[in-house]
């Protein structure tokens, strides 16, 4: 009876009925029983617990920030840079990133141990680091050579190869307090010329490649466009790269028009592989394999062999060629032609080759005038600025400073072990590394 009743009434109410039965699903069921207070008072606990549980990295993370120093208005400028991690993992208080956090200035967070060193971050210090990452340099021995070390000092460090004990550069530094980019020598040797595990092979596809006792050439390696040089620039039947030659003409004939009595002209320039061996066979013959690293370049580490580089003479009876109206000449005005002096005097510790005033290398105007502003070697301003840095460097960056938590760990427990000897007996590789100083060889380019 009553199932009959419903049909009727449900037809008749069908679509009111349908929008009633969504609402209730959409509302909710009205609990039969009314909340009572304790329930209530603990949905409150629960949303405030929660509430304090997402705020609670925050506010343990600001602590942190304060305890090492930051003002509340850098903190809140860490925030904004959302950059909590990687100050807090710095472990430091620097008063210059307090300042440009404070001013909320653009920091690129890769290089932010930066500024714990230094107070301007600019290209030239991103760099260092960059080629100190690159070298292998832990990122704590990084910022102690940048804390450490003089700008002159820290470019030589650039040329040399990885130095495990860098204290030991450090003090050498400390030793030689008269240094400058004048002039630099250091008690220790660094590297040992010619050793192929230290050395490498150098970019030739680019005028601006680096040859020296760590960079080297290959055997089969000749220079493009090689050809003779008129005999108006050069004694007969000397050979260079096709650009240095126009450059040499182009500086030629400017000192020419200068209309002085004599002039100078390309005595050597090209040396291929097979010569150069050659050359140094002869020495190891007549003397030995240990006195002929004194007087000759090994093949493939000379300068000449890029068709880049050219000995200068002059055409003035009885004197030197440092003592020539020429050489005045050319030593000043060589890099408006794209020429630099390749191993100027005071130098010698770095280029590892003797003071010779006759040796010019070809690197292009731009690059020659820069060399020579700078104040630096080629192997400083190469090192620094021309050597091709590897595509993935941020991403060097950010394993190097990754891996410093490891090194934290293990450089824990020498420290105590070495602090129990009294005195730590001086490196018996000083003494030994005294002898080859490249300023005491007499070997020429
Ligand atoms: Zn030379």
């Amino acid at each position: 009876m009553n199932h009959g009743l419903n049909q009727i009434k449900t037809k008749g109410q069908h679509g009111a009925s349908k929008v009633k039965q969504k609402l209730q699903r959409l509302l909710p069921k009205p609990s039969d029983k009314p909340l009572k207070p304790w329930t209530i008072y603990l949905g409150i606990a629960i949303v405030l617990v929660a509430l304090f549980l997402i705020t609670l990295p925050t506010i343990l993370d600001d602590s942190k920030l304060e305890k090492l120093g930051y003002s509340e208005l850098a903190i809140n400028g860490i925030h904004e840079a959302e950059l909590v991690d990687e100050v807090i993992e710095l472990n430091r208080y620097n008063a210059t990133i307090n300042t440009v956090f404070e001013n909320q200035l653009n920091v690129d967070p890769t290089y932010l141990p930066l500024y714990l060193v230094n107070s301007t971050v600019d290209d030239t210090l991103i760099l260092k680091y960059q080629r100190l990452v690159v070298k292998g340099y832990s990122e704590n021995e990084i910022l102690t050579l940048l804390t450490t070390l003089k700008d002159y000092e820290l470019t030589v460090l650039l040329t040399l190869p990885k130095i495990d004990d860098i204290q030991m550069y450090i003090d050498d530094c400390a030793n030689h307090p008269d240094n400058s980019y004048a002039s630099f020598t250091l008690d220790n040797q660094y590297y040992e010329p010619y050793n192929m595990d230290q050395s490498q092979q150098s970019d030739a596809s680019n005028v601006n490649m680096l040859v020296n006792k760590l960079n080297y050439l290959g055997s089969d390696y000749s220079p493009l466009g090689l050809g003779e040089v008129s005999v108006r620039y050069a004694a007969s039947g000397i050979q260079l790269a096709e650009e240095c030659s126009a450059a040499l003409s182009r500086m030629s004939e400017a000192y020419t028009s200068l209309g002085y009595p004599t002039g100078f002209f390309v005595s050597s320039g090209y040396r291929d592989y097979a010569s150069q061996q050659s050359a140094y066979d002869g020495y190891v013959a007549s003397v030995g394999a240990d006195e002929a690293n004194n007087y000759a370049i090994q093949p493939g580490f000379s300068e000449h062999q890029t068709g880049l580089a050219m000995d200068l003479a002059s055409t003035a009876p009885d004197l030197t060629f440092e003592e020539t109206t020429e050489f005045a000449w050319v030593s000043i005005n060589c890099q408006d032609y794209g020429f630099i002096l390749r191993y100027p005097q005071g130098k010698e510790y770095i280029t590892g080759i003797n003071y010779e005033p006759w040796h010019y290398r070809y690197v292009g105007v731009e690059t020659a005038q820069a060399v020579v502003n700078s104040g630096m070697t080629y192997e400083e301003y190469y090192e620094l600025y021309l050597r091709p840095l590897p595509e993935n460097i941020d991403q060097l960056v950010i394993e190097n400073q990754k891996a410093k938590e490891e090194e934290v760990v293990e450089t824990i427990a020498p420290v105590e072990t070495e602090s129990l000897i009294p005195t730590i007996p001086a490196d018996p590789r000083a003494s030994a590394t005294t002898s080859s100083d490249p300023q005491t060889s007499e070997e020429s380019e």
